[in-house]
């Protein structure tokens, strides 16, 4: 007889919704975290798209700890100590929140404790306890062995348990990208003024441009409350190619956004509360991850579901969706008395029929994103074009069209290659 029905490696978003909702099944669950508290390891950029949660907890933003709910997006291109930004006020059907994971991640397990789940903080998991080929359950630091029906690995980005019980291959530095961020604490009025927001509002504005050297990646500000979350991301494989060209190093570029002038006026006077860094998976599960195997099953982060769009990664709402998944999938097996992989296996049908295909479509952005123009001419050429658009001074101009052609010819970008850009943008978008 197994100690638990279920136990679930990490207290992040997938961890916590999964724990709740098969406690809440009448499962016994235990919830083990390495982090002293659930969300104290935990960094992301900074907000939630609502949509998956919303399933499990209606209205959770009138009870969770959400910063402010995201009702403008901007998108600046920098180049020099000049930039652009392009402002546009969000719809409705694509909600999110701006949030700070040592509170939200709290809440959750909370969420999970209330259903009934034990939830245990401080209690690192070494890897699968298998015998005979099946994970029948955790072995924990000392070697001391736990043992579940079920194992639900949620163990995010690097996830051991995912490696060790041979559902994904060792990945390499070109499987992951890296962000770094800053909470800069500033008083809500201040916040509000500068970003133009009213009370509750909140912004996300991401940039491109010279702060990373042409590495992919890109800067960001997130609106708390009363502070601001500012950092920037890259990708390791992409930053490795320029190494010795370039001096960039996350601390220069994330130094670099933060004293960029179109940057400096949203947090100037501030005080720097925290600074974190965090691995971000690329779309591994694209190549060989599998989900699940006789007794465990993978979700979120783990099973590399997360989308980095270059400057803006989003994996909090599909590592709650795949959480809901194997949740209905490992109470059907619990259920039926059968725990092998065919009949665990229901997770990853559930997901083929909706987050699957979403994420499918989400690699042709991503490849997109990968053309370092984006980051190099691009940002340059828009800020140029604008500056002389609007350049008034008592000479004749000359005309747009040889402007273009000029600038065109000096960023090496020849008229078929912008016209491809576009058509590959047209149908990755
Ligand atoms: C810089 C950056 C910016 C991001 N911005 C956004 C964003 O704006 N929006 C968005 O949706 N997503 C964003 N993401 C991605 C998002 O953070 C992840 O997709 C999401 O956190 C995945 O949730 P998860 O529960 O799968 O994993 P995690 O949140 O990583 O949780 C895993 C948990 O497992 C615990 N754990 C790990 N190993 C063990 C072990 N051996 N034993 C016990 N516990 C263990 C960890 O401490 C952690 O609590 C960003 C990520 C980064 C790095």
């Amino acid at each position: 007889m197994a100690d638990f029905d279920v136990i679930v490696v990490g207290a992040g978003p997938a961890g916590s919704v999964v724990s709740y909702l098969l406690a809440k099944k009448g499962h016994s669950v235990l919830t083990v975290e390495r982090g002293k508290r659930p969300g104290a390891k935990n960094m992301f950029g900074g907000r939630l798209y609502s949509w998956s949660l919303e399933k499990v907890f209606p209205e959770f933003w009138k009870e969770a700890p959400v910063e402010r709910e995201v009702t403008r997006e901007v998108l600046g291109f920098l180049h020099g100590d000049r930039g652009i930004e392009i402002r546009l006020s969000t719809r409705p059907e694509s909600r999110s929140f701006t949030l700070l994971r040592a509170k939200f991640d709290q809440w959750l397990a909370e969420r999970a404790e209330d259903a009934g789940a034990e939830v245990v903080p401080g209690f690192k998991v070494e890897g699968p306890l298998i015998r005979d080929g099946r994970v029948v359950g955790v072995v924990a630091e000392g070697e001391e062995e736990m043992e579940s029906e079920v194992v639900v690995a949620a163990d995010g980005a690097l996830s051991f348990m995912a490696e060790r019980a041979g559902l994904r291959p060792k990945l390499s530095k070109d499987d992951f990208a890296v962000g770094a961020k800053e909470v800069i604490e500033l008083p809500k009025e201040v916040i509000e003024d500068r970003f133009g927001l009213a009370d509750g509002e909140g912004a996300a504005q991401l940039y491109v441009g010279d702060l990373t050297e042409g590495v992919v990646g890109g800067g960001f500000l997130y609106t708390n409350r009363e502070s601001v979350s500012l950092g920037v991301v890259m990708r390791i494989g992409s930053l490795a190619s320029k190494a010795g060209e370039i001096s960039t190093s996350m601390w220069e570029a994330t130094e670099r956004f933060k004293s960029h002038p179109m940057i400096r006026r949203y947090v100037e006077g501030g005080k720097l509360v925290e600074y974190s860094a965090h691995m971000i998976p690329e779309t591994q599960f694209m190549r060989g991850v599998r989900l699940y195997t006789d007794g465990m099953v993978v979700v979120g982060d783990a099973a590399g579901f997360c989308v980095n769009y270059g400057v803006t990664v989003r994996g909090m709402d599909f590592a709650i969706e795949s959480a809901i998944a194997a949740a209905e999938a490992v109470h059907g097996a619990l259920e039926r008395g059968d725990t092998s992989a065919n009949s665990l296996g229901e997770y990853e049908r559930i997901l083929s029929s909706g987050m699957l295909r979403e994420l499918e479509a989400a690699r042709r952005a991503v490849g997109l994103m990968e053309d370092e123009r984006l980051y190099t001419s691009i940002p340059r050429m828009a800020v140029r074009t604008l500056e002389h658009l609007f350049l008034v001074n008592g000479r004749p101009k000359e005309s747009l069209y040889s402007f273009l052609r000029r600038e065109m010819s000096e960023e090496g970008i020849s008229l078929i290659s912008a016209l491809m850009l576009g058509w590959r943008a047209l149908r990755s978008l």
